[in-house]
């Protein structure tokens, strides 16, 4: 299996460069040359199956032969093993042709430790074979942060950096950060938002001699890996209610794109999916790409659902290129464009194509305290802001094909004050978790500038 930049000026190359790179070197994102596909008949084979299985199953699709099968295989099963529930990824009914798919069983509560597991024992896997040390710099919204730490603290071949915009996340968000004491971990508020942070970290990758000198690596959902990861919870839930003999819907809280995208993964792979709803909140940048097939940049708000409170979507440019047909040219003009005027006109059939799928619906906060409150009341569930979002938007969707699942990314625990004022309930943390506030904290604060927070990188690297 290769993988081609979405810009056409860098090499293909196989999974594992893919994996290590991240970002490709033209500024592009890596993609399958061609999209591995399973028959109904393999589709329906998951079904009972463990979700390490599973995820061994389509994550191997993308690795090739890359990675020995056994070994993938093991990695899943430990990668896993770190969830607090059998399932890992369970279901839970709300409405008669509603279904909550819960993500949030990983050590960081977050639905971002599905991918990040797997992934730090892929690179660990990968790099001890190569006998080679990388710098893994990620910017984080809230919830990358803390699962790329978990997943990472402690391995011997990588060291990361996590960088966080300072005031912009919940105390728990930054405390799964902050909290680690290993050295191969450093934290960085930066004085900025989460864009500035995601902006920072592209400039970082596109200084080569930087990249070189500490063999820097992104695990930001950029990463190819991270969304072969998640097209795992698509299957396994499409199957637990009927799929692939009838084709079931998802609702998807989005703030960067990759999780929805995943959902296209899974469709293109074979699996009967009928539509996805991109719930965002106010940060509306992709409701309105949905809406109005022009992808314009505005200002970024803060939100009670700050993973999602993002103003450009990086996988969007995923989708853009398959949409335009993979015209490489047409995408890097696009994004680069986009880059300098935050706007792209997206061309009618690639637009029609998008709307085959995709709807976009948007979520002001009110709707998503209230949809906190109300989901209490019907079900005795106990969501977070962000999972509000999502079943926020199934609610004004009485007309998309069930069964419909709402990917629930975060557990209520992690955005305690906020859930508590929305509904009057404060979420308690789950055992293993619950010392957190007790744990002592450690970080760097750093201005929003590029140029310190290399220096910064480099030092750290080089230690
Ligand atoms: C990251 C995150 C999202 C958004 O996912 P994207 O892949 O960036 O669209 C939604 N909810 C939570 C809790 C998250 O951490």
């Amino acid at each position: 299996m290769r993988y081609i930049s979405t810009r056409g000026q860098a090499p293909a190359v196989g999974f594992v460069d893919a994996v290590l790179a991240g970002l490709a070197p033209d500024g592009g994102l890596y993609v399958p040359e061609t999209w591995p596909t399973f028959t109904p008949e393999e589709i329906a084979g998951f079904a009972g199956r463990p979700y390490a299985e599973v995820a061994a199953a389509v994550i191997g699709a993308f690795a090739g032969d890359e990675i020995e099968p056994a070994e993938l295989l093991e990695m899943c099963r430990e990668a896993y093993a770190t969830f607090n529930h059998p399932a890992v990824v369970p279901l839970v009914q709300i409405a008669p042709h509603a279904f909550l798919a819960e993500l949030f069983h990983g050590p960081s509560l977050a639905f971002k430790d599905v991918a990040m597991q797997i992934l730090a024992r892929l690179y660990d896997h990968i790099l001890g074979r190569q006998q080679r040390l990388q710098t893994i710099v990620c910017a984080t919204s809230g919830d990358t942060g803390g699962a790329a730490v978990e997943a990472f603290r402690g391995r011997k071949n990588v060291k990361v950096v996590a960088l966080f915009p300072e005031g912009r996340i919940s105390e728990v968000q930054r405390r799964f950060m902050t909290a680690a004491t290993e050295a191969n971990v450093a934290c960085v508020a930066v004085q900025g938002t989460f864009d500035d942070c995601q902006a920072i970290v592209k400039q970082t990758f596109q200084d080569k001699v930087l990249r070189q000198a500490v063999d820097l690596s992104g695990v930001n959902s950029i990463n190819f890996a991270r969304i072969a990861a998640q097209a795992v919870y698509y299957f396994t839930s499409a199957v637990a209610l009927g799929a692939p003999h009838r084709p079931v819907s998802f609702c998807v809280p989005s703030g960067n794109f990759g999780d929805a995208f995943a959902g296209y993964v899974a469709s293109r792979m074979g699996l009967p999916v009928a539509k996805i709803v991109v719930a965002t909140n106010s940060n509306d940048i992709l409701a309105r790409t949905f809406q109005e097939g022009r992808y314009t940049r505005s200002v970024v708000q803060p939100t009670i659902s700050p993973a999602m409170d993002i103003q450009s979507a990086s996988n969007f440019e995923r989708l853009y290129f398959e949409g335009v047909e993979r015209e490489p040219v047409e995408t890097a003009r696009a994004f680069e464009a986009f880059a300098t005027a935050g706007l792209i006109d997206i061309p009618p059939t690639a637009f029609a194509a998008m709307k085959a799928m995709f709807r976009g619906i948007a979520v002001g906060e009110d709707e998503t305290r209230r949809t906190i409150v109300a989901t209490l009341n019907e079900t005795g569930e106990l969501i977070d802001p962000h999972t509000a979002v999502g079943v926020a938007a199934l609610k004004r969707s009485p007309d998309v094909e069930g069964p419909i699942v709402v990917l629930s990314t975060a557990h209520a625990a992690k955005f305690p004050e906020d859930v508590a004022k929305a509904c009057g309930v404060t979420p308690e943390l789950p055992r293993g978790a619950a010392d957190l506030a007790g744990r002592p904290e450690r970080y760097d604060r750093l201005p929003a500038e590029t140029e310190t927070i290399k220096a910064y990188v480099r030092a750290f690297a080089e230690a």
